[in-house]
C-alpha cells in the first residue's frame, strides 16, 4: 500500500517585509517543523491575520504543508443546473446579495429564479450615483441602496460576519472568487473587496444566473403581492403580474414602500430595534498612529481600523461599518433625506478614516407622535433624515457636520474640516439638531471611546449626519423552521430587509438558506 501523504498545519508569523516573500514563508515553516526547506514539499496559506498590537505589527499565518500537491477545489459552480425549463419557479424580489445568492442557490437545486429589481444594472447605476454625488439628485429607484447588487455593490465590501457557520461562509466567499473576487478573501481574517472591484463580481453573478436559464429584470418595481386565500402566488411588477411557486422578498432595509404595502395588505410586520447616529471622520494617519504607533504606514500595513463599543446607561453606543482609507457617501433613497454611509476602494488609500457611530433605538425611545404600530421606527428614522436635509437650504446632498470636540462640548463649530464626502458639508449644531437622547448618548459614547483609544476624541475629526440605515427598523416575521411568512404561505421574507441579516455575507447566507428551505418544501410536496 502506498504511504499516505503527510499533511500538517503550522502557525507562523511574518514581518511586514516578509509578507509576500515565498522563500521567507517556506523557511519559517521548515524551521517550525524542523526539516530542511528542500524536503518541505508543498505549502498553502489557510488563514492570515494582522497582529496590530505587536510592535512592529506582524502577520500571523496558518500554513498547511504536504508531501504531495494539494488538489484544486472543485468549483461550486460545477453544481449549477440548467433551469431554463425547470418546473419550479422562485420569484426573487431584490438583486442584492440576498437575492443574487438565492438565485445561485436555485441553480444548485434545479429551481428557476426570476429576479426582479427596481434599480438598474451596475453600469447604468453608476451614472445615477454620479448624479447624487455631483448634483445632489437622488433617483428613487437607482442609488447607493437600490439597483443591481443592492446596497452591497457600491459598498465598502468588507466581508465580515458574526455567523460562526464557517462552512457556509466559505461557500459565499468561494462563489465570490469564482465570479472574479481576489482569492485573498479566502484566507484573510478581515476580507475586503472594495467598491471598484465589486461591480464586476456582481455582473458576473448575473451572467451565471442568466447562462443557466434564470432571469434577471431591471427597472422592475414590485408594487403588490398576488395573494389567493392564505398563499402568495406572485407579485405585481410594473403593473403586470409575475407568477411563481414561491416569492422571496429580499428588498433590503430601505424599501419603505414594501413595508407600507405589507401593512396595507394586512400582512404581519413588526417593530424591530435599530440604531441611528452619525458618521465620524478622522484623518487616516491619525488612526494609524493611534493603532500602530506610526503615522507613516509600511506599504504592507493596511489602513488601520477600529471597533469601539460603549455603554451609556441602558443604551449601547458603537462603531458601525468602519471604513479605513474610505469615503463617506450619500446613501439616501429618496429626495429630501440626508443619509450617510461609508465605502472604500480595494486599496483603501483615501486619506480619511470614517465610521458610523450609532446608538440603539428601542421601541420606548420613539416619541409618541410617530405612532405605536410596527412602522413607528421607520417614521422616526425618516423624520430625522428629513430634518437633517431641511437644515441645509441647498436642496442638494450637502450634509450637516460638526467638529467632534465641539459636538461633545455642545458648542457650535466655526468651520468644516477637509472631508471625503463629495457633495460637501456645512456646519450645524448637531448636538441640538439631533433628538436630545441620541445626542447625549453619542456625546457620552465619544468620551468613553477616547478613554479606550486615547486621541480618538479630537478637534482633527468631525461628525456628519445622518447614519440611519444601519439595519431595518421593521421585522417581517417568518417561521423559524420553514422560513415562510408566519401568516402567508409561499412568501419568504429574506435577509436584511426582513430583519434576519446585517451585511453582505450574512444577507447572502440568508438568501441561500431560504432557497434550501424552499427546495426541501418542494421535494416533500411531491
Ligand atoms: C454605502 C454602503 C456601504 C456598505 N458597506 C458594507 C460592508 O463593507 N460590508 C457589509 O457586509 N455590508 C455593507 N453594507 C451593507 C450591505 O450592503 C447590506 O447589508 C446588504 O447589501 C443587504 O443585502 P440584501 O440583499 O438583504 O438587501 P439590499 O442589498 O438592500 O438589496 C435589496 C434590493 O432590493 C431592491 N428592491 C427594493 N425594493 C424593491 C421593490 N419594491 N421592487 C423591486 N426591487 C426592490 C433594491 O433595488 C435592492 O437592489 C453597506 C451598505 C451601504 C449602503
Amino acid at each position: 500500500m502506498p504511504a499516505s501523504p503527510e499533511r500538517k498545519t503550522v502557525q507562523i508569523s511574518l514581518s511586514l517585509e516578509q509578507l509576500y516573500n515565498e522563500d521567507a514563508l517556506r523557511k519559517k515553516v521548515a524551521r517550525h517543523v524542523r526539516i530542511p526547506v528542500k524536503h518541505l514539499g508543498h505549502t498553502r496559506i489557510i488563514s492570515r491575520s494582522l497582529d496590530a498590537r505587536s510592535r512592529p505589527p506582524k502577520f500571523r499565518l496558518r500554513v498547511e504543508h504536504s508531501t504531495v500537491p494539494f488538489d484544486a477545489d472543485t468549483p461550486l459552480m460545477s453544481a449549477f443546473q440548467d433551469v431554463s425549463h425547470a418546473p419550479k419557479k422562485a420569484v426573487i424580489v431584490g438583486a442584492g446579495p440576498a437575492g443574487y445568492f438565492a438565485a445561485l442557490e436555485c441553480l444548485m437545486h434545479g429551481i428557476k429564479p426570476i429576479v426582479l429589481d427596481r434599480g438598474f444594472d451596475v453600469r447604468t447605476r453608476r451614472k445615477d450615483l454620479r448624479a447624487i454625488q455631483q448634483e445632489g439628485v437622488v433617483h428613487p429607484h437607482s442609488n447607493y441602496c437600490f439597483g443591481e447588487g443592492g446596497a452591497g455593490t457600491y459598498s465598502d465590501g468588507k466581508l465580515y460576519t458574526r455567523s460562526h457557520k464557517r462552512g457556509n461562509i466559505d461557500s459565499v466567499l468561494r462563489l465570490l472568487v469564482e465570479h472574479g473576487a481576489h482569492s485573498d478573501i479566502l484566507v484573510d481574517a478581515h476580507p475586503h473587496i472594495g467598491s471598484n472591484k465589486l461591480p464586476k463580481v456582481v455582473s458576473s453573478i448575473r451572467e451565471s444566473i442568466e447562462r443557466f436559464g434564470g432571469e434577471v429584470h431591471f427597472g422592475a418595481h414590485v408594487t403588490d403581492f398576488l395573494v389567493e386565500g392564505d398563499t402568495c402566488k406572485g407579485v405585481v411588477c410594473n403593473g403586470e403580474t409575475v407568477v411563481g411557486d414561491v416569492v422571496v422578498l429580499a428588498t433590503g432595509h430601505s424599501a419603505r414602500d414594501i413595508y407600507d404595502l405589507l401593512q396595507r395588505r394586512n400582512i404581519l410586520v413588526e417593530f424591530k430595534p435599530f440604531a441611528l447616529g452619525v458618521r465620524v471622520e478622522h484623518p487616516q494617519p491619525l488612526i494609524d498612529e493611534l493603532q500602530y504607533g506610526q503615522r507613516h504606514r509600511h506599504e504592507h500595513l493596511p489602513a488601520a481600523s477600529y471597533r469601539l463599543v460603549a455603554q451609556v446607561q441602558e443604551r449601547g453606543v458603537y462603531s458601525f461599518c468602519m471604513c479605513p482609507g474610505g469615503l463617506i457617501v450619500p446613501a439616501a433613497t429618496a429626495p429630501g433625506e440626508l443619509v450617510t454611509n461609508g465605502m472604500s476602494m480595494s486599496r483603501r488609500d483615501s486619506p480619511f478614516a470614517n465610521s458610523g457611530i450609532v446608538t440603539e433605538i428601542q421601541e420606548h425611545h420613539i416619541p409618541r407622535e410617530f405612532g405605536n404600530d410596527a412602522l413607528a421606527g421607520l417614521r422616526y428614522q425618516q423624520h430625522i433624515e428629513q430634518t437633517m436635509f431641511a437644515n441645509n437650504n441647498s436642496e442638494k446632498q450637502v450634509a450637516p457636520s460638526q467638529n467632534l470636540e465641539d459636538f461633545v462640548r455642545g458648542k457650535d463649530s466655526a468651520s468644516v474640516l477637509p472631508t471625503s464626502y463629495i457633495p460637501g458639508l456645512h456646519t450645524a449644531p448637531l448636538h441640538s439638531l439631533l433628538p436630545q437622547d441620541i445626542a447625549l448618548a453619542l456625546q457620552e459614547g465619544f468620551k468613553q471611546f477616547d478613554r479606550k483609544m486615547k486621541g480618538f476624541l479630537t478637534s482633527e475629526a468631525q461628525i456628519v449626519a445622518t447614519e440611519s440605515r444601519t439595519s431595518s427598523p421593521v421585522r417581517i416575521p417568518r417561521d423559524p423552521e420553514t422560513l415562510e411568512h408566519t401568516h402567508v404561505k409561499g412568501l419568504y421574507p429574506c435577509a436584511e430587509g426582513a430583519g434576519y441579516a446585517g451585511g453582505i455575507v450574512s444577507a447572502a447566507l440568508d438568501g441561500q438558506r431560504v432557497i434550501r428551505c424552499i427546495a426541501r418544501a418542494f421535494s416533500t410536496s411531491h
